[in-house]
Protein backbone atom coordinates (compact mmCIF):
# COMPACT_ATOMS: atom_id res chain seq x y z
CA UNK A 1 0.00 0.00 0.00
CA UNK A 2 1.09 3.40 -0.90
CA UNK A 3 0.58 6.72 0.88
CA UNK A 4 -1.38 8.11 -1.96
CA UNK A 5 -3.52 4.82 -2.17
CA UNK A 6 -3.93 5.44 1.89
CA UNK A 7 -4.97 8.60 1.62
CA UNK A 8 -7.74 8.24 -1.17
CA UNK A 9 -9.07 5.05 0.69
CA UNK A 10 -9.92 7.20 3.79
CA UNK A 11 -11.03 10.21 1.25
CA UNK A 12 -13.85 7.42 0.74
CA UNK A 13 -14.52 6.44 4.14
CA UNK A 14 -14.44 10.26 4.87
CA UNK A 15 -17.17 10.70 2.82
CA UNK A 16 -18.99 8.08 3.72
CA UNK A 17 -18.51 9.69 7.38
CA UNK A 18 -19.91 13.32 6.30
CA UNK A 19 -23.02 11.22 4.32
CA UNK A 20 -23.95 9.76 7.78
CA UNK A 21 -23.41 11.66 9.99
CA UNK A 22 -22.96 15.26 8.43
CA UNK A 23 -21.78 17.92 10.02
CA UNK A 24 -23.27 21.94 9.55
CA UNK A 25 -19.62 22.95 8.23
CA UNK A 26 -15.94 22.72 7.80
CA UNK A 27 -15.46 24.25 11.08
CA UNK A 28 -17.48 21.46 12.89
CA UNK A 29 -15.83 18.53 10.82
CA UNK A 30 -12.18 19.61 11.96
CA UNK A 31 -13.66 19.93 15.41
CA UNK A 32 -14.96 16.28 15.61
CA UNK A 33 -11.91 14.90 13.71
CA UNK A 34 -9.70 16.52 16.01
CA UNK A 35 -11.44 15.05 18.75
CA UNK A 36 -11.56 11.67 17.46
CA UNK A 37 -7.75 11.65 17.27
CA UNK A 38 -8.23 12.28 20.87
CA UNK A 39 -10.44 9.83 21.52
CA UNK A 40 -8.66 6.73 19.47
CA UNK A 41 -5.21 8.11 21.17
CA UNK A 42 -7.03 7.06 24.63
CA UNK A 43 -7.55 3.87 23.11
CA UNK A 44 -4.03 3.50 21.95
CA UNK A 45 -2.78 4.82 25.40
CA UNK A 46 -5.01 2.17 27.12
CA UNK A 47 -3.39 -0.58 24.82
CA UNK A 48 0.24 0.85 25.58
CA UNK A 49 -0.70 0.46 29.44
CA UNK A 50 -1.74 -2.75 29.20
CA UNK A 51 0.95 -4.20 27.56
CA UNK A 52 3.26 -3.12 30.35
CA UNK A 53 0.59 -4.74 32.30
CA UNK A 54 -0.24 -1.60 34.15
CA UNK A 55 -4.12 -1.89 33.71
CA UNK A 56 -6.73 -3.98 35.99
CA UNK A 57 -6.49 -7.89 35.78
CA UNK A 58 -9.19 -7.88 33.55
CA UNK A 59 -7.81 -5.87 30.74
CA UNK A 60 -4.29 -7.57 31.10
CA UNK A 61 -5.75 -10.69 30.59
CA UNK A 62 -7.66 -9.66 27.70
CA UNK A 63 -4.34 -8.54 26.23
CA UNK A 64 -3.22 -8.92 22.71
CA UNK A 65 -1.00 -7.44 20.20
CA UNK A 66 -3.15 -7.12 17.53
CA UNK A 67 -5.52 -4.79 20.06
CA UNK A 68 -2.05 -2.42 19.79
CA UNK A 69 -2.09 -2.33 16.43
CA UNK A 70 -5.44 -1.97 15.91
CA UNK A 71 -5.34 1.44 17.70
CA UNK A 72 -2.20 2.39 15.99
CA UNK A 73 -4.03 1.89 12.93
CA UNK A 74 -7.35 4.12 14.43
CA UNK A 75 -4.92 6.81 15.18
CA UNK A 76 -2.98 6.98 11.86
CA UNK A 77 -6.69 6.85 10.02
CA UNK A 78 -8.36 9.69 12.11
CA UNK A 79 -5.07 11.86 11.74
CA UNK A 80 -5.28 11.18 7.97
CA UNK A 81 -8.93 11.77 8.44
CA UNK A 82 -8.05 15.47 9.94
CA UNK A 83 -5.51 16.04 6.96
CA UNK A 84 -8.32 15.51 4.43
CA UNK A 85 -10.41 17.64 6.61
CA UNK A 86 -7.82 20.16 6.20
CA UNK A 87 -6.78 19.81 2.61
CA UNK A 88 -3.67 18.55 3.48
CA UNK A 89 -1.41 16.73 1.39
CA UNK A 90 -0.33 13.87 3.47
CA UNK A 91 2.55 12.50 1.16
CA UNK A 92 4.36 16.13 0.62
CA UNK A 93 4.13 17.08 3.98
CA UNK A 94 5.77 13.86 5.47
CA UNK A 95 8.79 13.89 3.30
CA UNK A 96 9.11 17.98 3.89
CA UNK A 97 9.26 16.87 7.77
CA UNK A 98 11.58 13.58 6.65
CA UNK A 99 13.70 15.85 5.22
CA UNK A 100 14.34 18.37 7.53
CA UNK A 101 14.18 15.73 10.68
CA UNK A 102 17.73 13.98 8.31
CA UNK A 103 18.97 17.94 8.00
CA UNK A 104 18.51 18.51 11.36
CA UNK A 105 20.30 15.49 13.01
CA UNK A 106 23.31 15.81 9.72
CA UNK A 107 21.97 12.38 8.26
CA UNK A 108 23.12 13.23 5.33
CA UNK A 109 26.60 14.31 5.46
MG1 LIG B 1 -10.03 2.65 18.39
Amino acid sequence: MTIDSLVKQYAEISSFLNTRWPLKNHEQRTFARTMKIMEELGELSDEILTSMNLQRNTKIEKFSKENVEDEFADVLGSLILLGIELDIDVKEVMQRKINFTRDRFGMDE
